[in-house]
């Protein structure tokens, strides 16, 4: 398994202006290192305690993304490196990282998940949760969060059609935000969609962050 020459292959195929995090979830910080040295800054987890532990091991200039449902108990432990938080699901979360955004003096930088696939079990917002929290007074009252963007995850499944729909269906929805011009939203610009499987139907349809982790790293063994 040569990850290096994996990450050249999914960069080649890749457009200038689309974000590239690789998903290391589950690997170690040595595979993460040696796509480091290759110029790959971006990288994303979805366990609070696997990013914390890659943060004080690796340099300094890695931007870490974090990927997986947040609790806001674990806020703390990431509001004061985190680069963006992909998976905001709740006015409550979203509280919890401003007051920690204010505790740690930095603006926090996130991205709305929006629930399009039709699995029950992925987490997100749907399109009337997400205009509720964007036109309340304590989303309007924060200061020290920026809300970059939206983030989705399609259906598990090979029908590619069934996907394109629902990656449609998250770009129509962020350009609807970017249309409204939602208060500190000047910098709406951050579209995450598209993992291993399906990257490629999701920059056809407007992507500009993929989260690649097992096209990469390989296989991932859970325990
Ligand atoms: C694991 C994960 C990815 C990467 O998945 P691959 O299929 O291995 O590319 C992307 N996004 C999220 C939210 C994930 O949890």
């Amino acid at each position: 398994m040569d990850i290096v020459k994996n990450l050249n292959i999914v960069r080649e195929s890749l457009p200038a202006d689309v974000t590239l995090v690789a998903v290391s979830k589950t690997k170690p910080a040595s595979m993460v290192l040696s796509l480091y040295q290759e110029g790959q800054l971006d990288f994303g987890e979805n366990k609070v305690q696997d990013l914390l532990a890659k943060y004080e091991e690796l340099p300094d200039n890695i931007r870490w993304h974090m990927i997986g449902h947040l609790q806001s108990n674990k806020v703390k432990y990431i509001a004061p490196f985190v680069t963006l938080v992909h998976g905001v699901d709740s006015l409550n979360l979203l509280q919890t990282i401003e007051k920690e955004g204010m505790k740690n003096k930095r603006i926090i930088h996130c991205l709305f998940q929006m629930h399009i696939a039709s699995e029950e079990t992925k987490f997100g917002l749907n399109e009337e949760e997400l205009f509720t929290i964007l036109r309340s007074e304590e989303y309007e009252s924060m200061r020290h969060v920026c809300i970059r963007g939206l983030m989705g995850m399609a259906t598990f499944t090979d029908d590619s059609a069934k996907v394109r729909k629902e990656f449609r269906n998250l770009k129509r929805i962020f350009e609807k935000v970017k249309e409204k011009r939602f208060f500190n939203n000047t910098d709406f610009s951050i579209l995450s969609m598209g993992m291993s499987g399906d990257y490629q139907i999701a920059l056809e349809e407007g992507s500009n962050m993929i989260r690649v982790g097992s096209l990469i790293f390989g296989q991932r063994n859970y325990m």
